[in-house]
């Protein structure tokens, strides 16, 4: 099956029971078992059924097979958020003591959690850019995982999976991946040697901005050495499912990150047009990015112009596709400012991955938390704009900035 033909019909074939065409929203709690015995089985993973919503559901297990099977992982675990998701991702292999390395460009939420996990013995060591070499420097015997955005909002930069995973594995570290911005329609990670995906799947594929959740995606190919990751012992009879099994059965849903069924239904129906908006977003974003290029006295950045230090990486794992996201200098926050308010259509919003277009002055708001070096590490400076492109027709936002762009 291409791309948008499994978007419909992988892992998903309508419910048989009644015709549906979509996944019905199942809202009940609890779910009654015929029999005590029965009901001991399904709790103790001997059995297939569910218990309670906090634990699993159908409507948010239907969301979590189309997107296993979309990303080709073994399983996956959805989230109340992406940041649910980020954070679960790491605390079901992690201890105090532990070292994560890390992209210093990760979205500023990201940035936040690690610093917030300093307080239960968890330190995180930032890579200016993730490569191989940055990444082989920083690992100790510490190191637990190496997380990345795979390309970094704001910042746009673009990590080559195949050569930081290889670097990873070869010293036992699993490399886990936010590909949030790039979404399936621009790559599988897995095929490059990613370990674990996880997505803010509030964004591009829900798409329509309806519902807050992330989900976390397991390859199953990483070997996890008990010695070095010794809460998974218990969860090595499940073989490679073991980091699912133990990621379900512990902290996921002992913290109650859960996603609700209706969320999971949003996003069910969002995502059968990942692809439709994914190739409309990608190209309004170049030609956005092709259009601001000749303004003079304006940097724009967006990984698909051949100008970028990632057009050669973004060709060869995206296939030469640039994402939705691209970022402006105006030249001065006041500037910066001022073009963003004479926008007619973009909203001012700090969310990406809508149908509209949407503007956000980054260092402002999203990194109103981060230090002055964090923010120069994360690319995000005084004068940066970042443009979430929407599916609106080109021209009308060509025209929209080049209007807004004169006003200053
Ligand atoms: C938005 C975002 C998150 C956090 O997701 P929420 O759903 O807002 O919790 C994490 N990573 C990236 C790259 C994001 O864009």
């Amino acid at each position: 099956m291409n791309f948008n033909t499994a978007l419909l019909h992988q892992s998903f074939g309508g419910e048989k029971s009644t015709g549906a065409t979509l996944t019905s929203i199942c809202t009940s709690s609890a779910f009654a078992q015929p029999s005590a015995e029965r009901l001991e089985a399904v709790f103790n993973n001997k059995a297939p059924g569910y218990a309670y919503t906090r634990i699993s559901n159908p409507t948010v297990d239907a969301f979590e097979r189309r997107i296993a099977a979309l990303e080709k992982g073994i399983g996956a675990v959805a989230c109340s958020s992406g940041m649910a998701a980020v954070t679960m991702s790491l605390l079901n292999i992690l201890q105090a003591g532990d070292e994560i390395i890390a992209g210093s460009g990760l979205f500023g939420g990201t940035i936040d959690l690690f610093t917030d996990l300093e307080a239960f013995g968890i330190t995180t060591k930032f890579a200016e850019e993730v490569t191989a070499e940055s990444v082989s420097e920083l690992i100790t015997d510490k190191t637990k995982a190496v997380f990345t955005e795979l390309i970094g909002n704001p910042k746009l930069d673009v990590v080559d999976i195949k050569s930081v995973s290889e670097a990873a594995h070869s010293r036992g570290i699993p490399l886990i991946i936010d590909s949030t911005t790039a979404t399936p329609y621009l790559i599988n990670p897995f095929d490059y040697g990613a370990d674990i995906v996880v997505h803010s799947s509030s964004k591009y594929i829900n798409g329509g901005g309806n519902a807050i959740s992330g989900i976390i995606v397991d390859s199953g190919n990483f070997k996890w050495d008990i010695s070095r990751y010794p809460g998974l012992a218990e969860y090595e009879k499940y073989g490679k499912l073991a980091y699912l099994a133990k990621l379900r059965n512990g902290i996921w849903r002992n913290v109650g990150c859960c996603l609700a069924p209706m969320n999971a239904f949003l996003n069910s129906v969002g995502l059968e047009t990942l692809g439709l908006r994914m190739e409309r977003l990608c190209e309004n974003a170049l030609g956005l990015a092709e259009f601001l290029k000749t303004v003079p006295d304006m940097q724009v950045n967006y990984p698909a112009l051949a100008d970028s230090p990632y057009y050669e990486l973004t060709k060869k794992q995206f296939g030469g596709r640039g994402g939705a996201i691209l970022t402006l200098r105006a030249g001065s926050k006041e500037k910066a400012f001022k073009l963003i308010n004479n926008l007619k259509y973009a909203c001012i919003a700090t969310n990406i991955g809508d149908v509209r277009t949407l503007v956000i002055h980054a260092a402002s708001t999203i990194y109103t938390h981060s230090s002055e070096q964090q923010k120069q590490s994360a690319g995000v400076y005084d004068d940066l704009i970042r443009i979430s492109i929407g599916i609106e027709d080109i021209d009308d936002l060509i025209e929209d900035f080049r209007q807004a762009i004169e006003k200053i």
